[in-house]
Order: structure tokens, then sequence, then C-alpha cells
């Protein structure tokens, strides 16, 4: 007999487990699903975990919503009040900083661990949550009152609506044939953490170059030294080169790459490479499920805007489904469903298009593009207006 929920989430990563608090939190019933045990082993500082997300404050409101972010140790959150972005194949720069938006942050540098283990903590917190860990769907079928799943535990549930929020490669995606529009970037990004030679000046930095895309981005400094976390996008052959590198030459060509605006010392934990795709579902929706996350988008990490799209999804389901369920209508159907498809997917088509235009705009070396973007650069960084817009872009407040 399949015990019965009103939404059943396959994947219980920093987006599922979200929403997961968020829809019992409204009185919904919860299935969460995950191959995973939902266990996190935090590393010790300067030790920082190579994957890092920058949190916008919009979604930092929701993960507070959660109870997760209050679960998060000051000493692991590094908060970032300035971008600074220079164009390494000329002159151009430009910096914006929350001067012009008083006593503001433009959001907050967290280790993914971290995060997916605060917001596990509100997950078992929270009443209305059963958990399926170290667990997968093996079979779903629709019914009439929803979906109905057997686990490979031989566990059978059945929930009103099935969100997926299994990632990138999401299975639930797969099998039940959701087209995506998808190309490679032609870039790996390399992530590590980084010591350097001198405060970091709570900014993320970014250089577009001939070494492909690099970020410094702020980490906590322990014991008057300082830390970055990097994320550098580069052809996967450079990426092969630059990870197999000896320590001493990759911080070498590190500190080249960041135009010796810092020194790279020496890194804390080993590198990884993660191959970058652009995927976009067609659809988020069909009768019974719905996909949200890196699910339903992934996007160039440049911005660092992955995790925030889908927490922006995550508040518009969760809205849309509590009404629904408020109001007796079957939250899987497509009248239901499509609301969050029409609520969210303008805005995560426009953000994949700006990744995709930008990455080409920088990748290039032709001498018409190299100027005009410099000039674009200059003229950004002299007009007021345009750094107010590109702090309520960055903090997710526009
Ligand atoms: C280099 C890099 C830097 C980034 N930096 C930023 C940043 O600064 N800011 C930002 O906002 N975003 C950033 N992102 C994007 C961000 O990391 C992702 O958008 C985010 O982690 C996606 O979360 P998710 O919960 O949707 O998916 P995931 O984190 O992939 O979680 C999926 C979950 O589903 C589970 N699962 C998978 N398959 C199954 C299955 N078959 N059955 C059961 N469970 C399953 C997994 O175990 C996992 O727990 C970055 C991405 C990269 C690659």
């Amino acid at each position: 007999m399949a015990r019965e929920y009103d939404v059943v989430i396959v994947g219980a990563g920093m987006v599922g487990a979200l929403t997961a608090v968020l829809t019992a939190q409204k009185g919904l019933t919860v299935a969460l699903i995950d191959k995973h045990s939902g266990r996190y082993t935090l590393s010790t500082p300067p030790a920082y975990d190579a994957r890092v997300s920058a949190i916008s404050k919009l979604s930092q409101k929701l993960l507070e919503e959660a109870g997760a972010w209050q679960r998060i140790a000051q000493d692991r959150l590094a908060p970032y009040h300035k971008m600074a972005v220079w164009d390494g194949l000329g002159d151009g720069y430009v910096d914006f900083d929350t001067h012009y938006q008083q006593g503001q942050t433009l959001g907050q540098l967290v280790e993914n661990a971290v995060l997916c283990n605060a917001l596990m903590k509100s997950v078992h917190d929270t009443r209305g949550i059963d958990l399926y860990f170290d667990d997968s769907v093996v079979v779903q079928r629709q019914v009439d009152q929803g979906v109905e799943i057997d686990l490979a535990s031989d566990r059978q549930l059945q929930g009103s609506v099935l969100i997926a929020a299994d990632g990138a490669n999401s299975q639930v995606r797969h099998q039940n044939g959701f087209e995506t529009v998808e190309w490679d970037y032609g870039h790996h990004a390399i992530v590590t953490t980084v010591e350097i030679d001198q405060p970091h000046e709570s900014t993320a930095w970014q250089a577009f170059g001939e070494e492909g895309i690099l970020a410094f981005l702020p980490l906590p400094s322990v014991d008057d030294k300082h830390y970055v976390s990097i994320v550098w996008s580069v052809a996967p052959d450079d990426a092969e080169q630059l990870v197999a590198l000896e320590e001493a030459d990759f911080c070498k060509r590190l500190t080249y790459a960041i135009n010796r605006r810092f020194s790279a010392l020496s890194i804390t934990v080993p590198r990884m490479a993660i191959p970058l795709r652009q995927r976009h579902a067609k659809q988020y929706v069909q009768e019974g499920i719905a996909l949200i996350g890196d699910a339903a988008h992934t996007i160039h990490p440049l911005a660092g805007q992955g995790a925030n799209l889908g927490f922006a999804d995550v508040s518009a389901l969760v809205l849309i489904l509590v009404k629904a369920h408020q109001r007796g209508e079957m939250l899987g159907s497509m009248k239901v469903l499509r609301r969050y498809q029409r609520a969210r997917m303008l805005d995560n088509i426009a953000m994949s298009a700006s990744m995709e235009a930008f990455k080409r705009m920088f990748m290039t070396q032709q001498p018409i593009v190299v100027r005009l973007r410099n000039m674009g650069m200059k003229l950004c960084h002299s007009s007021a207006t345009i750094k107010r817009q590109l702090v309520a872009h960055a903090s997710g407040i526009r």
C-alpha cells in the first residue's frame, strides 16, 4: 500500500531541501527522496570546501524563512560588498559596491556543504517531512490522484505532485522525456581554495583574459591569513593541464591570470575540474511533475547565479502549490503547474542568454569586439545609474 503525500520531492540538494521545508511549514505533507545519505562532513578552515556559492540577499531571505541560514556559523560566511571586473586584453574595468545602497552587502559566500548541512538540520526539525535517503526512484507512473512511485528500497509512495530537484543530470527529467536545449560551454571550471598574500577586501574579483575567466571569491580569514575560493573557467585541455601542475606552478599561473592583483601562495584543498554545460528544459512541467533548480536549467557560473535561480524557482513553486492546496485544486494538474512555469521560465531564459552573451563577448579576441567591450566597461564604471542597477541585479533585488 503506497504512503500518500501532497508533495514528493526527488533530490535533497540545496534546492530540494529548501522546497521540502517551505512546503511542510505551510502544512503540506512531504516525502523527500535522495540517493545520498543526507549527511555532510564539514571541512576545517582554512581547508574550505572547493565548492562554494555566492548567495544573493533574496536567496538568503528564503533560507532564513526555512530556519537554515541562522544555523550557519558566522565564521563560515563571507559577505561581499563589492565586485571588480576587468578585461585582461585591454584596460576595461568596472567595479560597483553597496556604497550605492546603504548598509547592504551584495551577498555572502558560503561553502555548498555548509549550506546543505544547515538545510538538512531544518529538514529534520520541520514536521511533516518523511525522509527516504540512500534511496531512489525505480518506477514512476501516473495515477488518478497524481504520481505513484516505487523506490529501490521496495517502498511505494504516492504524491499529488512530483517535484524533480535531482540536479543537472535529472533522472526524472530523462525518464519522463522532457526535452532540453543544451550545449557545452567549451569550458571546465577549476575550483579550489587558495591562500593569497593580502586581504581580499570583501570583494568578488573577476578577470576575463587569455587565461580564461577567473573569479577570486572572498572566504573568511584565519589567523591573519587570507583565502579566496577560485572558479577558473578554461578550455577542457587547459583545465586538465592546470589541474596536473605542481602546486607552486599552478599558483604562479593563477597570480598571472589575476593580473598580479594578488599573489597566490598555496592551495588548501585538491583542485577539481567541473565540465560546464548550458541546459534548459523546453517545458518545466508535465501532468503531475515539475522540474526545479538544476534539473530545469544550468548556466555558466561566471555570475554565480545558478543556485539563486533555483531558489527563485522554489519561492514561486511553493507559493503556487500552497495557494492551490488552500483552494482545493489538484496540485499536479497542468492548470496549477503551468502557473509555476509562467512565473519562472522567462527570467531563467533571460539569465541563460545573458551568461552566453557574456561568455562569447569576453572569449573573443577580435580587435573590434575587444575595443568595444573595453569602452563599454569604462562607460559602466563612470555611470552611477548603471552601477546602481548592477548592485540591484547582483543582490537579487532587481
Ligand atoms: C563551478 C560552479 C560554481 C557555482 N557557483 C555558484 C554561485 O556562486 N552561486 C550560485 O547561485 N550558484 C552557483 N553555481 C550553481 C549551483 O552550484 C547549482 O545551481 C546548485 O548546486 C544546484 O542545486 P540543486 O539542488 O538544483 O542540484 P544539486 O546540488 O545537484 O542536488 C541534486 C540532489 O539530487 C540528488 N539526486 C540526484 N540524482 C538522484 C536520483 N536519481 N535519485 C535520488 N536523488 C538524486 C543528489 O544526491 C543531490 O542531493 C555554481 C556551479 C558551478 C558548477
